[in-house]
């Protein structure tokens, strides 16, 4: 197959993204920050994850990364496509959820609530599972082994090293409701972790 049906499915779908996130991201600014926890880790973390989020525009519109090329096959296409598509709806039903109590990094805003509704009713990270399927998608649909698993691995290292952290940060801020949410709901996957 033809990379350019590569390169279009990951043009398309990072527009989709930027094209959800951008409204929560502008209404977030204009919420006071009373809480911040984010520390130099957190920052190399989010450096590292927009790095990785950017190596496959580096693909798409040079030639650097030619030498990790391999052909496109319509499996792992049509399957990247589909976790690109179910993480994209995800990442849109949570921002839809978290509202302005969205931050970007561990951050607790004026007025903060704890959401405990809609998509948060089954998982406590339904967006960080958004963008982990939505990586996973990248990661099948790119033939290229640098521009494929690059935002799955930045990711990956951000989820596996903030969950723990952000969990005990929501925890002192909303002490027993958050210790309760946490007794009736998974991670990511409902009914499994
Ligand atoms: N981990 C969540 C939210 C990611 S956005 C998810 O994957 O869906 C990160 C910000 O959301 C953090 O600043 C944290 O303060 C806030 N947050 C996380 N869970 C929350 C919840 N259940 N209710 C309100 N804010 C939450």
């Amino acid at each position: 197959m033809n990379p350019w049906y590569a390169k279009a499915v990951i043009l398309v779908s990072s527009a989709v993204m930027v094209i959800i996130r951008a409204p929560h991201g502008q209404r977030s600014r204009g919420v006071k920050v009373v809480k911040s926890g984010k520390g130099k880790l957190e920052i190399l973390l989010l450096i590292l994850a927009w790095l990785g989020f950017f190596v496959p525009f580096l693909w798409i519109a040079t030639s650097r990364l030619a030498f990790a090329d391999y052909p496109l096959r319509p499996v792992p296409y049509i399957a990247g496509i589909l976790c690109l598509a179910l993480g994209l709806w995800l990442f849109y039903r949570s921002h839809a959820d978290l509202g302005t109590n969205w931050s970007i990094t561990l951050e607790v805003r004026e007025g903060h609530r704890l959401v405990t509704h809609g998509i948060y009713r089954h998982v406590r990270h339904p967006m960080y599972l958004a963008l982990l399927l939505y990586s996973l998608g990248q990661a099948l649909v790119i033939p290229n082994w640098v521009a494929g698993p690059s935002y799955l691995i930045a990711f990956g290292l951000l989820f596996v090293l903030r969950v723990g952290p952000e969990e005990r940060f929501m925890r002192e801020e909303f002490g027993q409701d958050y210790e309760s949410y946490m007794a009736r709901t998974k991670r990511l996957v409902p009914g499994l972790w």
